[in-house]
């Protein structure tokens, strides 16, 4: 389907920002593990921390589908993945609840620094035993008087290190289950919370994440986000526009692979001839071509539905899964292409394989999509229950 002008001219605004003011490959912020905080402030001065955000709450209002295609273009002309993965977990696991489940005075304290780029938000939903089974957590939220006092661990929270706010999800009640969910908007300066330094992932490395405790931390009632009973729907609502928006960055990157693939096969010669004239060179690149044409509409369908306001969580499922074993494939295949230069860390193709793994993982692994896909074509679930508001997966 045709994309409309403004988003196309958008597509441009975002490409010239992205050679101006984001070039460079970023390979020693890659093996440091070093957030870019530069690049961070160019896109918040820019607008592209807005973009999703509706005028009203002083964003560009330009809707979902735009966003993955600004995204997408980012991909292909930022050669920092960590960066635009750390933009993505601000925007999606951050910006967008407080937008949909904030009240007006939360909105109004958090949303002006986190659209400028002079703050950073993140989220803790994973705990060291609740990964998958995200709602077995035991981080709890317990009433004093007006306040909530939170107590727990959160593992692998992305931006924890740099981020100035988090959205953290706690149970008021484990016997509920998922009924018993509520998130709260954490301060980073709460008395009581402390985060990691960086965790030495293989790929992303320029997005830090981090274990997050929190003891004791003291919330005020304006801290709630999403009520007891509606944590889930927060999260659930934050995990369908991420898993949609964030593969989208790795499009951009496949189509950056093959542009630099064909290149390759075209200028290097084995045997007197460009290796793009044996076969299974070729075809590498072709079915490199074919995983992009496949993954496209996947996820500029969930940027229309959203935009229309209907709902797309299994349209996010089989996105997330297939954009991101695409994205691994074609690395791999990229490797391969550029044989031993491909092995290279400043040859960026390697770097791109361990930063396309992680997308497997992340917002749900790529079997837990299939098991959402499996419980939304009313097979039986394999999962338990674990309290009367629980929806399984
Ligand atoms: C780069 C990155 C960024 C992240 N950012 C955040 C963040 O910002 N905030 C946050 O809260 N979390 C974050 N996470 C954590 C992520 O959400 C979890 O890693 C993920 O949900 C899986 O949990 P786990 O790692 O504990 O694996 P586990 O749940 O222990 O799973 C281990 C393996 O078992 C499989 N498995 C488990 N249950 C089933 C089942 N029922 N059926 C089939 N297979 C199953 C899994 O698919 C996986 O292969 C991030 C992770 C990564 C890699």
């Amino acid at each position: 389907m045709e994309l409309t002008e403004d988003i196309i001219r958008l597509q441009r605004e975002v490409e010239a920002f992205a050679r101006e003011r984001l070039g460079g490959s970023g390979v020693e912020r890659d093996r440091e593990g070093v957030f870019w905080r530069d690049g961070w402030t160019a896109c918040g001065e820019a607008g592209i921390l807005g973009i999703p955000v509706p005028t009203a709450c002083g964003g560009r209002g330009a809707g979902l589908l735009a966003t993955i295609v600004a995204m997408e273009t980012l991909g292909r002309n930022v050669d920092d993945l960590g960066l635009l993965f750390a933009l993505n977990a601000h925007l999606w696991a951050g910006v967008i609840p407080i937008v949909r489940f904030g009240s007006e005075t939360q909105r109004r304290r958090w949303l002006p620094t986190l659209l400028d780029g002079r703050s950073v938000a993140g989220h803790g939903a994973t705990e060291p035993d609740a990964g998958s089974d995200v709602f077995s957590m035991t981080t709890s939220a317990r009433r004093d008087g007006e306040d909530w006092i939170l107590d727990g661990t959160k593992s692998f929270v992305a931006n924890g290190p740099v981020a100035d706010v988090l959205i953290v999800y706690a149970t008021t009640d484990p016997a509920l289950g998922e009924a018993g969910i509520a998130s709260f908007l954490v301060p980073r300066e709460t008395p009581g919370l402390s985060c990691s330094p960086p965790l030495d992932k293989a790929g992303l490395r320029s997005a830090p994440s981090g274990t997050v405790s929190m003891e004791g931390c003291r919330i005020p009632a304006d801290g709630l986000l999403a009520k007891p009973g509606d944590g889930a729907a927060c999260f659930n609502c934050s995990m369908e526009w991420e898993r949609g928006a964030i593969l989208a960055m790795h499009v951009g990157r496949m189509e950056k692979q093959l542009d630099d693939a064909i290149r390759f096969a075209r200028e290097r010669r084995q045997f007197g001839r460009p290796i793009g004239a044996f076969q299974s060179v070729a075809n590498r690149i072709v079915d490199m071509k074919i995983r992009i044409e496949t993954s496209r509409p996947l996820v500029h369908r969930i940027g229309r539905l959203k935009d229309e306001g209907r709902q797309a969580m299994m349209e996010a499922a089989i996105a997330k899964l297939h954009v991101s074993e695409a994205a691994v494939q074609s690395s791999l295949d990229a490797v391969q292409i550029m044989g031993s230069r491909g092995y290279l860390r400043e040859g960026l193709v390697e770097r791109d394989l361990r930063d396309a793994l992680g997308a497997r993982i992340y917002s749900g692994t790529n079997e837990m999509q299939r098991v959402l896909v499996a419980r939304l074509l009313g097979l039986p679930s394999s999962l338990p229950a674990r309290g009367p508001g629980d929806r399984p997966a």
